[in-house]
């Protein structure tokens, strides 16, 4: 008999957490980012396209935009050919560490493995999110994708006024450097144990001195977890500023063209 290897023969069930509920104010005004239109296709729904995909996926949770945001989403995915597939939309929350929180909170009992991925990033390839789960499958608690930095990276100390030059503190060797994608996996105990501790750590600090999180792994990181890396894609990148637009355009574009995306 063939050894199981791939989450679904392995019977790993695992469950998808979109974070949706950001502004997207870099983006220039208009629609919460994940509603804006990608060739055609909200921003969402490709990320959520992807994620369906993915072999090991059974399930993913929206975290939409709070006060309303959760019908439309839900009206747009069905509009886009997504309601035969299990996704269910919750409002999200004030900061992405909150709707991720929330989402969570939807997952049923069974999801033992969760995969954390922006809405903001719509053209993961399926690959990615295959091998974030199948690193999972394998063993690791928590698994980010990541590529290498094109960019050398100095950290600063932040001006004291807005628009003066920041001094220099340190330059990271670069070639040890990856910078990070989404969807981030984990052990889905692991990682709702994280968010409960850092909701605890929080309130316990009156929102004073804790660093922003700006990823799922960096909680794990912070109570002392193991993370580790497996290769992301240059098509990962995350749609923050007009010119990702243009970028993401261009790529879909080629998508279409090459492969009939
Ligand atoms: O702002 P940033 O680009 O880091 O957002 C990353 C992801 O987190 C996006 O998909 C965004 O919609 C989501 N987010 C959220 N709730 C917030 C803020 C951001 O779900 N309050």
């Amino acid at each position: 008999m063939a050894i199981p290897t791939t989450p679904k023969e392995q019977n790993l069930n695992a469950a998808a957490v979109v974070p949706a509920a950001g502004r997207g104010e870099r983006l220039g005004p208009g629609a919460p980012k994940a509603l804006r239109d990608l060739g055609g296709v909200p921003i969402l729904v490709h990320a959520v396209r992807a994620l369906t995909e993915a072999r090991a996926v059974r399930l993913v949770v929206v975290a939409a935009p709070p006060g309303g945001g959760a019908a439309e989403v839900r009206s747009l995915l069905d509009e886009h050919g997504l309601h035969g597939k299990d996704v269910l939309v919750v409002e999200g929350g004030a900061t992405r560490q909150e709707s991720v929180r929330l989402a969570l909170e939807a997952l049923p009992a069974s999801a033992d493995v969760v995969l954390v991925h922006d809405a903001a990033r719509p053209l993961v390839p399926v690959e990615v999110v295959d091998a974030v789960a199948d690193a999972v499958a394998g063993g690791a608690d928590a698994v980010v994708p990541a590529v290498p930095l094109a960019d050398t990276v100095k950290q600063v100390e932040p001006a004291g006024r807005p628009g003066d030059p920041e001094p220099v503190v340190a330059t990271p060797e670069r070639a040890r450097l990856r910078a990070v994608q989404t969807p981030q996996g984990f052990r889905r105990a692991l990682l709702v144990e994280v968010h409960a501790k850092a909701l605890a750590e929080e309130a316990a600090a009156d929102g004073e001195g804790l660093p922003p999180v700006t990823d799922d792994a960096g909680l794990v990181e912070r109570f002392g977890g193991r993370v580790v890396v497996v290769r992301g894609h240059e098509e990962a990148f995350k749609v923050t500023r007009p010119l990702d637009l243009v970028l993401a355009e261009a790529v879909l574009a080629r998508r279409r063209a090459v492969d009939g995306y």
